[in-house]
């Protein structure tokens, strides 16, 4: 904002709808990234801002600028469809592809969402009646619920493991597919080396890209190891990474006192602890957090992830955390 100051104090003519266009092309920002698109927000702002600013020079027309204007606001109708205040991204689904922004608590914060397994691995698989239940169906839920969180505060967020046609999904059983692929579009090798090394590399790259900013990863799983025993949630980082695991404990903290408003007599056992050895934790450049939010094969954790109300509640719990995070960062 600070950049269009100086367009705001020339007595230009034409500095309310230069103004407008810059507004509008840097609404559209977030999305672009979202979907993947090369140009970055800066880049589309500075080239717009300099088509502008020439044609102002060059004694140009008014008839000139607002067809110049008049074409930015098309290309941003077509990617925006709404105010400044609210995008779209197809990726959460038909019914939740609208996210009103209602404010910029995370404003510049860069986040890289992963849901664990996906394409031809779909993780751990529980039974539930006649059902199979797939760890990465309902990881990847509870990560684009997340996702669409963190949109609705202004965050700049990469789905790193994306479903083309699930979108959020409110039903309880949910289908198993094996059409996800890694960011931006590359099929998921079924071995696992290979798979952990796509996510992390998709991940490295954009981190380069966002250098400046505040970025954080944040990995989930629904295969803790713990099977059969009363299991809980778990939050790993890197044991050399002071922001990583500043970044697990808020999130548990946010989970310790979620628990408590909602279900007052159940004692939260969940736990924060380094574990370097996972491969995305390792190798990630990012300050990463791998959190396992319970065992998909276990009976009582089940019922945490069938009803979609609980898979939102927990998006909701590492968003509350992810927030705090960066507001005391
Ligand atoms: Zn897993």
């Amino acid at each position: 904002m600070i950049k269009l100051l100086p367009y705001c104090s020339t007595r230009n003519p034409f500095s309310l709808l230069i103004l407008l266009t810059l507004l509008l092309v840097q609404g559209s920002s977030q999305l672009v990234v979202a979907k993947g698109k090369e140009k970055s927000s800066a880049l589309r702002a500075r080239s717009a801002k300099k088509r502008l600013s020439a044609k102002s020079t060059k004694r140009a027309s008014s008839a000139r600028i607002r067809s110049v204007s008049h074409k930015s606001a098309r290309k941003v109708s077509t990617t925006t469809k709404t105010a400044a205040n609210s995008t779209s991204l197809a990726l959460l689904g038909p019914k939740y592809a609208h996210v009103t922004v209602s404010d910029q608590k995370l404003g510049g914060a860069v986040y890289y969402l992963a849901s664990g397994h996906g394409g031809p691995d779909p993780g751990a698989i529980g039974r539930y009646g006649k059902y199979a239940l797939a760890e990465d169906e309902y990881a990847y839920d509870v990560t684009i619920r997340l996702a669409r969180n963190l949109m609705e505060h202004g965050a700049t967020v990469y789905m790193i493991v994306r479903d083309p046609n699930d979108g959020i999904r409110d039903e309880s059983v949910l289908k198993l597919d094996h059409d996800e692929v890694t960011y931006p579009n590359q099929a998921i090798p079924l071995n696992q080396t290979l798979r952990l090394r796509q996510c992390t590399d998709a991940v490295n790259r954009l981190h380069r890209k966002h250098k400046e900013r505040y970025q954080r990863f944040v990995t989930i799983h629904v295969d803790s190891r713990s099977e059969g025993q009363n299991i809980d949630v778990f939050f790993y980082h890197h044991e050399n990474s002071h922001v990583g695991k500043q970044l697990a404990k808020h999130i548990h903290k946010s989970f310790k006192s979620g628990y408590k408003r909602s279900q007052p007599g159940r004692s939260y056992l969940g736990t924060v602890s380094d574990r370097s050895s996972l491969y995305v934790v390792r190798n990630s450049h990012p300050p990463t957090v791998f959190i396992e939010l319970g065992n998909i094969r276990n009976d009582k954790d089940q019922r945490r992830f069938l009803l979609a109300d609980n898979r939102q509640a927990l998006a909701n719990w590492i968003y509350t955390g992810l927030q705090t995070d960066y507001t005391t960062r």
